[in-house]
């Protein structure tokens, strides 16, 4: 997977050079590059934002400049970046017969969840635009949708940050983790929170010694009876879901709960 990320503080994501990003970058599952979005500019301020149409506090990232940065990234366009500054231009060969998928980080737009990431992780080639400011021009997500290109964009939850850059990190690293060959351990990816057909939180884990300061794990889960432990992780999972995500639960089919499940 290729994964070009825009920002106005593109070092914020040397961080993608580190621990499992990191390692999937070296065993070529992955590639991620941040590009500056001033290196599309062509004025001497480098200027990204204008003031409100309509008025208002703060100011608005500029759909020129996003779109020629975009364009380039897409494959759509010849021009080049003015200047290169610390992270280079993409290579655009190639890119638009790989469908990119177009994301912008919006607090105003549809919950970002593991149903999300794991669908974009099936994609070859991500695209993220991360907005500053009050946001960015309204009409950029439209302009690309209407020229065919998947655009999504997604909250990551009800606050604000300042940028979308944390934002795209939360995001990248719930795609990348899903890629095939990326986790170590690929079991570790089937059974989490959020995963699979139901989507309930995952029971409490515990590891060595037993008893610590005073706290027993419970005894049923050093007690060797797998048929058990699996029962008591599937009650905890339900109960768990039941009393922190009410709202996870009660889209299950009560037919598709196993008989215990329902008698409980
Ligand atoms: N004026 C906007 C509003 O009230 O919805 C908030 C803009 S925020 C300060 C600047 C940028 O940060 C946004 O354009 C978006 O890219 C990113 N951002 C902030 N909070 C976010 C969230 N909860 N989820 C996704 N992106 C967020």
């Amino acid at each position: 997977m290729k994964i070009d990320i825009v920002s106005v503080f593109p070092e914020f994501f040397e961080v993608a050079q580190l621990s499992l990003l990191g390692k999937a970058q070296d065993k070529g599952i992955l590639q991620v590059q941040a590009h500056n979005l001033r290196d599309w500019t062509h004025d001497v301020h480098h200027s990204v934002d204008d003031t409100p149409v309509g008025g208002g506090a703060g100011m608005v990232m500029k759909a020129e400049v996003w779109a020629e940065c975009l364009d380039d990234l897409l494959g759509l366009s010849t021009s080049a970046p003015t200047q290169a500054q610390g992270t280079s231009p993409a290579d655009a060969t190639g890119f638009t017969d790989r469908q990119p998928v177009l994301i912008f980080p919006n607090p105003s737009a549809p919950l970002f969840t593991q149903s999300a990431a794991s669908e974009l992780s099936q994609a070859e080639h991500l695209i993220f635009g991360c907005g500053r400011y009050e946001g960015y021009d309204a009409r950029i997500p439209t302009y690309y949708r209407r020229q065919g290109i998947q655009t999504r964009e997604y909250s990551i939850g009800d606050y604000i940050l300042n940028g979308g850059e944390a934002a795209v990190a939360v995001m990248v690293e719930a795609i990348t983790r899903l890629i095939p060959g990326f986790m170590g351990n690929p079991n570790s990816i089937i059974e989490e929170s959020y995963t699979g057909d139901e989507s309930l939180l995952e029971y409490r884990q515990y590891t060595r010694p037993s008893s610590w300061r005073g706290i027993e794990v419970p005894s049923i889960l050093t007690s060797g009876d797998h048929g058990k432990v699996d029962r008591f992780r599937r009650d905890e999972s339900l109960e768990l879901t039941s009393r922190i995500r009410p709202d996870l639960i009660e889209h299950l089919d009560c037919n598709r709960l196993d008989i215990k499940d329902k008698n409980k």
